[in-house]
This record gives structure tokens, C-alpha cells and sequence, in this order.
């Protein structure tokens, strides 16, 4: 068997929360006088996901609703083998990949769109605002707007915009508002590109814009992708999923890879693994892998910083290389986010996962390597992954060892094509 797929009725009925397995351990937002706080976070975003971004109830159900999103929308997503790359390594390892690439809008980050746009629909929003680096999660949040009948403003960092022009397509077809980053939309837009007129923009600044917008509209909130908790709960889906696939496939991982930007699709793939090591019942090995143009697990420093680069947002204890980045404009691999979910700093802290880097080069060669033997592109950013699977498969062949290593395709590359054409042409 080389593909273990699962009935609609076996998606999820609950995400599972792993504040709850954490101790209240995980350190609080704060402001800049340091003192506790959730700032105006009320302000931009729903009841019901502030409630979850702080709750410590172990599993939280789905809304009927979104579960059935979930279904009409492609979930559960099926877990594949990948054997002839097992062949094409030559290694006595397994290597197994979960399908995120399969939604409609070619990423994990639907599952946690849709829950996004339900709550805000539910409490009487009339618009979601947000950013986007590589436009995937400007893409997913227009389509569950679409689908919960409000509107949605995309801010789009510059060079990205500009590498990846059918993202603006994609986003209108799903009836959503782009503009590139920093924008004349924002007074803080406005203030960047009069002192800098061809400014690259920033995902931190992008985000300023963005919630800059919905505090000044009393009918919008602000949604994000990825970084804080309730949107990793969201991604649990693909964890818990993988969970009855590994029974059906009567495997056991050894090591689980996902790539990290701001942890959403790491984290929903890996928590409840997690909860199994640290209740002292596994021994997988974890890793995070990111992009070296923008290393903030591997090489910043774990500390508060703001989540947008004006200072808007609560201060948030993470690895960060600080709030000012800027991504250089030849970066093509998405990943671009200077911090890091607060949890997932947490559990690299508390060592329960590692994580590394890996350059462009590197990732759209094995993404090649991936697509010849699979059959499908993947997104530079799943990349990454599939690079260190590739790593860990060939250590095995030195060793001997016949490990079980499974990857999350986090997305397909099929708006990616002008990163793959400069890998082709040498020009990265
Ligand atoms: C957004 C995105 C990522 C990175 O974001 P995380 O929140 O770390 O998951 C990775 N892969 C794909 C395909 C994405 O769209």
C-alpha cells in the first residue's frame, strides 16, 4: 500500500490544544512597560479566537460548520509513500508524506482560514484583514471569506507580489482585496513609501497595514496565518488525522519534519505527537526546518518582541532576528517571518524538537528531486522539509538504520514557478 486515505466522516471533531499538556508554562504577551496584557488584541480579533489563543481545555470542539468545510473542501488529507524516492536514495528507510498540497487553494492554511472567517462571520464582522508573504494564506483567507459571504483585505509584501503575479488573479477570482505592501491604503504604508518609495516591504510590515486597517473599522477584524496559538490549534487536524493513518499503516515515525515560517503547519502536524513525548511515551525525533535567509529558530535569540515591525501588537515572547527585518529580494522560498510561534519556541527551549536551515539552492533541488519521482511540485516552502527527509533517508543508508521518516507537504508549487524557473536558469 503506498496511500492510506480516510472517510469524510473520520475528519476530526475536536483540535487538541496543547497549552493544556504545557503547564502554564507558556510565557504571557506583554506590553512595552512589561507588564501582562493582551493589549488591543480584542480590538482586532473575535470572542471565540481569544478565547482559544489563551484556553487550556485539552481538546476544543470544531463547529459543525467548519467540520463540514473541512469535508466539502477535501479533508481528510490522504498520507502517501514515497517509494520510488525511497528507490532514488537507495535508503533502507520509509519515507511517508501527509498531503496538504491537496486543498483547493494548494496549502494547509484553509483549515485554519475557515474557522477565521466562521467566527468572525458569526459575531457580525463584515470584513477580515491580513497580511501575506508568499500568498498562500491570502489566498486560503480569501476563499473562506468567500465562502462565509464577507469581504477580505490582503496586503501582500512587495517583492513578493511582484515575483508571483497570478496570486493577485487567484485572490480576486475568490472576490478578495489585494494590494502590494507598503501600500497608500495605510497611514503607516504611507509613511514608508514617502521616505522609501520602492521599498521591498516586510511580512512585519504587511501586518502593521493590516491591522492598522481593522482598528480603524469598527466592522473588521484582523485575521493572522500562522505564529499565534489558536491558529496552530486550528492546524491540529492534520496531526490528529495522521494518527489513525498510522494505524491503518501500522507504522510508528521515527522522525517527523515539517518546515517553519511562523510554525502553523509544523505544529499541526507534530502537536499530538508531541503530547505523546511529553508524556514520556515516545522517543520520535522532531524537526523544524527553516529557511536560512530568515533563521529565527536556529539563530535568534528567544525573547519579547513585537509581532508587527510599527509595534502595534502585544509584545510576544518567541525566537525572533527582531521586528525590523527586512527579507532580501532575491528570496524566493516563502518562510520569511522574523519570529516564531510562542509554543514552538516553547518546546525548542524545553527541547522536544530541533530545528535547522536550509538555502534556496538546496530546497529547489530536492523539490525537483520530489517532483521527478512523486509527480508532484511542491511549494519551495514544503521544500525545505522534503530537503531534510532527504538528509535523514541518506544518513540511514550510512548507518544501516531503516527508520520511519514521515514529511508534511505542506503545499503544492504551482504559483511558485518563477523560484523553480531561477533554480533551472542558475540564477537563485
Ligand atoms: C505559509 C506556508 C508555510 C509556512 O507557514 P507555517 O505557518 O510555518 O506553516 C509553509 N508551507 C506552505 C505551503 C505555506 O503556504
Amino acid at each position: 500500500m503506498y496511500k492510506y486515505e480516510l472517510s469524510s466522516e473520520k475528519v476530526p471533531k475536536k483540535w487538541y490544544n496543547i497549552l493544556s499538556d504545557l503547564n502554564n508554562e507558556l510565557p504571557a504577551p506583554k506590553n512595552s512597560e512589561g507588564k501582562d496584557q493582551v493589549g488591543m488584541l480584542p480590538k482586532i480579533f473575535s470572542k471565540e479566537v481569544l478565547e482559544q489563543e489563551f484556553s487550556a481545555d485539552r481538546y476544543i470542539t470544531i463547529p459543525k460548520e467548519v467540520r463540514e468545510l473541512y469535508m466539502r473542501l477535501g479533508r481528510p488529507s490522504p498520507l502517501h509513500r514515497a517509494k520510488r524516492l525511497e528507490e532514488a536514495l537507495n535508503t533502507p528507510c520509509k519515507i511517508f508524506y501527509k498531503r496538504e498540497d491537496k486543498s483547493p487553494t494548494g496549502s494547509h492554511k484553509l483549515n485554519s482560514a475557515i474557522a477565521q472567517a466562521y467566527y468572525g462571520k458569526k459575531e457580525g464582522i463584515e470584513r477580515l484583514t491580513t497580511e501575506t508573504g508568499a500568498g498562500q494564506w491570502g489566498t486560503a483567507l480569501s476563499l473562506a471569506c468567500s465562502l462565509m459571504d464577507i469581504d477580505c483585505s490582503v496586503y501582500m509584501v512587495r517583492t513578493s507580489y511582484d515575483q508571483k503575479p497570478f496570486r493577485k488573479t487567484v485572490i480576486n477570482l475568490y472576490n478578495g482585496d489585494i494590494y502590494p505592501s507598503p501600500s497608500t491604503n495605510t497611514e503607516y504604508g504611507r509613511k514608508i513609501l514617502t521616505d522609501e518609495p520602492d521599498h521591498i516591504g516586510s511580512l512585519g510590515i504587511a501586518i502593521s497595514e493590516a491591522v492598522e486597517q481593522a482598528l480603524n473599522d469598527d466592522k473588521a477584524y484582523y485575521s493572522l496565518g500562522s505564529v499565534l496559538n489558536h491558529v496552530m490549534l486550528h492546524q491540529t487536524v492534520i496531526g490528529l488525522e495522521l494518527k489513525k493513518q498510522f494505524e491503518i499503516a501500522e507504522i510508528e515515525p521515527d522522525v517527523m519534519i515539517a518546515c517553519v515560517g511562523g510554525g502553523s503547519n509544523f505544529s499541526g502536524f507534530t502537536f499530538p505527537f508531541i503530547k505523546d513525548k511529553i508524556a514520556g511515551n515516545s522517543d520520535c525525533e522532531f524537526i523544524a526546518v527553516e529557511s536560512d535567509a530568515c533563521p529565527s529558530l536556529t539563530e535568534g535569540k528567544y525573547e519579547y518582541d513585537f509581532g508587527d515591525t510599527q509595534g502595534l501588537t502585544p509584545l510576544l515572547k518567541m525566537f525572533t532576528i527582531g521586528s525590523s527585518y527586512i527579507a532580501p529580494s532575491n528570496h524566493a522560498g516563502g518562510l520569511r517571518y522574523h519570529g516564531m510561534s510562542p509554543i514552538v519556541s516553547l518546546l525548542k527551549e524545553k527541547e522536544y524538537l530541533t530545528s535547522t536551515t536550509a538555502n534556496q539552492k538546496e530546497i529547489f533541488e530536492a523539490g525537483k528531486l520530489f517532483a521527478n519521482c512523486e509527480g508532484i511540485i511542491p511549494a519551495p516552502e514544503s521544500s525545505h522539509a522534503i530537503k531534510v527527509a532527504i538528509d535523514k533517508a541518506k544518513e540511514c543508508k550510512q548507518t544501516g538504520e531503516d527508520k520511519t521518516i514521515v514529511f508534511n507537504l505542506s503545499g503544492h508549487g504551482l504559483l511558485d514557478l518563477v523560484g523553480y524557473e531561477n533554480y533551472l536558469d542558475d540564477e537563485l
